[in-house]
């Protein structure tokens, strides 16, 4: 078996997207290798330049790694020493530009079309100001889901491998489409089986969503829920789009 099969058969049998808990565990590899060894690497550091540093949930993620892990802040510090070291001249240059008189031709233009050529009207179209590429953590997350929807689509012609992932609580709806193109061109079989799965998920789903609605009717709230019931509602929010990305279970394992 390969090791990434191997890998994304321990993610079946655990709660939740087994996607997203491996994207989520690539991307905390990733934080914990940069903060341990990778903080000074050339390559690393062009990347985090190349995005004017990480998104903001894995920006504060990595804060909040090192404040855990090392109780300090050095690593950041670092890094965001580097930032500040290219956005000030940039701000400098901008206010430099801004402060020489504005021709005559463009003060018509701005008086008659203010939100064409004010800069102040889009934040993101400001030189200097923001990345060239997005975040790295998350580009890399979700090329190793992509690699994991792969082995899937492969693993699924086991019929031990179907078994186990009926057995699991399936993709979230992002990651099914992910799958599903993998399976697309080349695997006409496993594109039915997993839309026929999950189509039969969701039906349970919402065979679930709606005993939760009536047994909160005044009639019928003596009646128990099961816990398929109970969690249904939260179920739905995690398959249309995927588990919660925040500190948690599938986030956090250093607690
Ligand atoms: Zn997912
Ligand atoms: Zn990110």
């Amino acid at each position: 078996m390969s090791w990434g099969l191997a890998n994304l058969l321990h993610a079946i049998q655990q709660s939740g997207c087994p996607l997203c808990r491996l994207q989520r565990e690539a991307e905390r590899r990733y934080l914990d290798n940069l903060l341990w060894e990778n903080i000074n690497d050339p390559a690393t550091r062009e990347q985090w330049a190349a995005g004017l540093g990480f998104c903001d949930r894995h920006a504060w993620q990595l804060q909040r790694l090192e404040a855990r892990r090392y109780g300090d802040g050095l690593g950041n510090a670092i890094l965001y020493e580097d930032l500040l070291q290219r956005v000030i001249p940039s701000l400098e240059a901008l206010a430099h530009r801004s402060a020489r008189p504005p021709s005559s031709f463009r003060h018509r233009l701005i008086r008659s079309f203010p939100h064409f050529l004010s800069p102040a009207t889009d934040p993101n179209g400001v030189p200097g100001l923001q990345g060239r590429q997005r975040c790295r953590v998350c580009r890399l997350g979700e090329d190793a889901a992509r690699a994991y929807a792969e082995w899937l689509v492969e693993g699924l012609t086991e019929a031990e491998v179907r078994r186990r992932y009926e057995a699991s609580d399936g993709l979230c709806l992002p990651h099914l489409r992910m799958a599903l193109v993998c399976a697309r061109d080349r695997a006409p079989d496993r594109f039915a089986w997993l839309a026929s799965d999950t189509a039969q998920r969701l039906r349970r789903l919402l065979g679930n969503l709606r005993e939760y609605i009536r047994k909160h009717d005044w009639n019928y709230r003596h009646e128990p829920m099961s816990p398929e019931e109970r969690r249904s509602w939260v179920r739905a929010v995690a398959f249309f789009v995927g588990e919660v990305k925040s500190d948690g279970a599938l986030d956090d394992r250093s607690g």
